[in-house]
């Protein structure tokens, strides 16, 4: 029944179901589209900037004219004019000529670069003196140097940032074409779970998962569904996963999903759709389904918090960015272990760690409280055929 495969494996097997499942497509203002991910490529459609410009203050000049001027034999260029911010000059540059220019101002047409005021002197009745040759373009940008029409701007796919939004700021757009959020179900189940906020009697443990899962959703920009806690009935399961279903793209259901008499989940995901992959080579996260109904993508998660923890990360949140066309950026980061690790489980293994600058102290946890992910601030995985991992030894962190 239990036909483990590598995390790998189970990661290719949701690309090669999923992977081409995409979220609807919606507009919406500039305003709101923070944090959500771009569904069709940004590409210009004008010159920016939308004239020369320039980055001095100074004369705009013709190169040529300096050509081979010194200390000692200036050249002499007359001033035709000044050039008013936040307009454009009327006056073509001809040889000889030279025009005030403030910081950001626009050249006059045929004029190709800038003298900065410092190199310039003032010899009186409109005549002023440089000393220097320039190249054309110096201290100048030219109309489109940053953007032409037709050139991309941002992918789609792209999860838009605060300077992102200013970029759409700055091409005069107010609304953008975005990827809907998804929108993911949570069911916690387990007869021993109740919710927080109410008195535990003997035997029984808080529901971490629904809070914990719901927090995960809404950092990675996804609206999470709840229902209350299922007790190990199939009956009541069945039900709350059939309604759940309706109205989400991804279920998630946390415990029950390992195969004892009380673990549901297998037989009603195999009476409702398919079992892709059940068991993962990987510690903690064992009892891990991927399955589909509909064509709905449902992860039966492990009850152990701390395994839930990593599965998602491993598994739901690459669904999640793939959905909205898109790819997590991978922040990890080389850092040497304090001590020795060991494992000899066959499996891959999740080692939590504190790090900082680039030592890495493990941090134990074998117990499943996810009060021991609170204590790390990075976890990195030991491969499956390695027996452990020496003091000094180099690891890749991933943050936390
Ligand atoms: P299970 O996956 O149902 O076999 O549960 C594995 C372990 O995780 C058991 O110790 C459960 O009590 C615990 N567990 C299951 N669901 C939750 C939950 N929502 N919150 C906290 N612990 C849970
Ligand atoms: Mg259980």
């Amino acid at each position: 029944m239990f036909k483990v495969i590598s995390l790998s494996d189970a990661k290719a097997m949701i690309e090669e179901q999923f992977g081409s499942l995409r979220l609807p497509i919606q507009i919406i203002k500039l305003e709101n589209a923070s944090g959500r991910f771009l569904a069709a490529d940004i590409v210009s459609d004008e010159f920016i900037p939308a004239f020369d410009r320039s980055t001095v203050d100074g004369y705009a000049v013709i190169s040529r004219d300096l050509r081979g001027c010194s200390d000692s034999i200036p050249s002499i260029l007359l001033k035709a004019g000044e050039s008013p911010m936040g307009e454009m000059p009327t006056h073509t540059l001809r040889p000889g000529e030279c025009f005030y220019v403030p910081t950001g101002g626009a050249l006059p047409p045929g004029a190709d670069a800038m003298v900065m005021i410092e190199f310039v002197e003032d010899f009186g009745s409109g005549e002023f003196a440089f000393v220097k040759p320039v190249a054309p373009g110096a201290n100048m940008i030219f109309k489109g140097e940053d953007l032409q029409p037709g050139s991309q701007i941002l992918p789609s796919g792209k999860q838009l940032n605060p300077a992102d939004i200013g970029t759409l700021a700055s091409m005069g757009l107010t609304e953008v074409e975005v990827f809907k959020q998804p929108e993911v179900g949570i069911i916690s189940t387990g007869d021993e779970l109740v919710p927080a906020g109410i008195k535990l009697m003997p035997g029984k443990i808080r529901d971490v998962n629904t809070h914990m899962l719901s927090a995960l959703l809404r950092e990675t920009g996804a609206v999470a569904q709840t229902h209350e806690i299922v007790p190990d009935q199939r009956n009541m399961l069945r039900k709350t996963i059939q309604k759940a279903l309706s109205t989400v793209d991804i279920l998630l259901v946390s415990g029950g999903t390992s195969v004892g008499e009380h673990d549901n989940l297998p037989v009603l995901i195999e009476e409702l759709g398919q079992i892709l992959v059940h068991g993962i080579a990987i510690k903690p996260g064992k009892p891990t389904i991927i399955g589909k109904i509909d064509n709905k993508p449902i992860i039966g998660l492990p009850g152990n918090p701390v395994a839930a923890f990593f599965m998602f990360h491993a598994l739901v949140k690459p669904l999640l960015f793939s959905l909205s066309n898109s790819q997590e950026a991978q922040q990890t980061v080389l850092a040497n272990l304090t001590r020795a690790v060991p494992s000899n489980h066959g499996r891959e293994e999740v080692i939590l760690v504190w790090l900082e600058g680039d030592q890495a102290a493990p941090v134990p946890s074998k117990s499943g409280l996810i009060s021991t992910v609170s204590k790390a601030n990075g976890y990195f995985l030991i491969p499956r055929e390695k027996e452990g991992l020496a003091a000094g030894e180099q690891v890749n962190i991933n943050r936390l």
